[in-house]
């Protein structure tokens, strides 16, 4: 059994927000931060890759604050972690200094509610959010829950698998919401982080995959992973594209636009199903045509195993762009203004 040994603090290089504020102020400054040791049940992660997520751009621009996030300030932003173990807590005897782990957004659960034993623990009303209600992975350590930890299968190296962590299980579970068999029809609506996923986890179901999506960079990359089409959003009425053709069985939204979902339900045929990920409204669904619209968000630790499992196995990939993490506030912006091809990750 391997404890804790370290009773001193950690010092952090991190990310720091103090106060919500658009990108282009630089509310982001760099500094030094002290990392506790792992209490029982913790432990302490160097880490060597975090995803950059359109909800840490929310988060530091303020969206969020009506809904308490962030919980607190200052914090370090990040919830797609990837690194290696450096001090276990007590009570941890499944992992070992140097294993190498990754950390997704939800940082803990209650273990006891409705919703966790359910298989659904993301929506654990007692949930901590990695890098939302606690500290993040902006950041060359991290403190985590040990049992929220998931080690990371050798194929993947860390800045690959830093996007599983996010966008990787977020797909998995919009597209296992989705209802899709083989034959059936999905239109993905937004490729970027998590679309550029979904549309791989949805093409494995055996379904037509179409790509929606403004950008042609974006239109080409989904075609190179696996869609079957792929239809400019910025080329008139998407729903009358996809009608024309017969409507599709369901359809997944992750463009952050109420418009996207409003086309999402008119493309999609009666007794379909549209999946939402983002903020958005969804206008009027006539209840004669028996749509469904669910939302979905994140996703449960056995389904992350999932996930990681099909990656190890090349089933789907992440394909991210590296930046140093001191250029963390770069990488947001061009986030912000859609100048990245996927995933942004930061490494240290
Ligand atoms: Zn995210
Ligand atoms: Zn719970």
């Amino acid at each position: 059994m391997t404890a804790g040994s370290a009773t001193t603090a950690t010092t952090a290089h991190a990310v720091l927000l103090d106060a919500p504020a658009p990108i282009e102020e630089g509310p982001l400054r760099l500094g030094e931060l002290g990392v506790p040791a792992p209490a029982t049940g913790q432990i302490v992660i160097e880490v060597t890759a975090c995803g950059v997520c359109r909800s840490n751009l929310h988060m530091i621009e303020g969206d969020w604050v009506e809904h308490g996030v962030p919980a607190k300030t200052p914090i370090v932003p990040g919830h797609e972690v990837v690194g290696r173990v450096a001090q276990v807590g007590a009570g941890v005897d499944w992992l070992q200094p140097g294993d190498r782990v990754g950390v997704q957004p939800l940082w803990s659960t209650c273990g006891h509610c409705d919703f966790c034993l359910a298989g659904r623990e993301q929506l654990c009303p007692a949930k901590e959010i990695t890098g939302e209600t606690v500290d993040g992975g902006y950041a060359t350590h991290m403190l985590a829950t040990a049992a929220h930890a998931y080690r990371v299968p050798d194929p993947l190296d860390d800045a690959a698998a830093a996007p599983l962590f996010c966008p990787g299980i977020t797909a998995y579970n919009a597209v296992s919401k989705a209802g899709l068999t083989p034959g059936s029809s999905v239109a993905v609506f937004g490729i970027g982080g998590v679309g550029h996923m979904a549309l791989q986890f949805a093409a494995l179901t055996g379904a037509e995959v179409i790509a929606v999506t403004r950008s042609q960079e974006h239109r080409d990359l989904a075609l190179e992973l696996g869609a079957h089409r792929a239809i400019d959003a910025s080329g008139g009425d998407v729903a009358q594209q996809l009608q024309a053709a017969g409507g599709v069985n369901a359809s997944i939204v992750f463009a952050p636009s109420s418009e996207a979902v409003r086309q999402a339900v008119a493309a999609t045929k009666p007794a379909g199903t549209i999946v939402v990920g983002v903020h958005a409204e969804v206008g009027e669904v006539p209840f004669v045509e028996e749509k469904r619209v669910v939302g979905s968000v994140i996703g449960a630790r056995w389904q992350m195993k999932q996930v990681l499992r099909m990656a190890a196995a090349g089933m789907v990939r992440s394909v991210y762009e590296p930046f140093p993490l001191d250029e963390a506030p770069e990488a947001l912006r061009r986030l912000k203004q859609g100048e990245l091809r996927a995933r942004a990750v930061l490494v240290t």
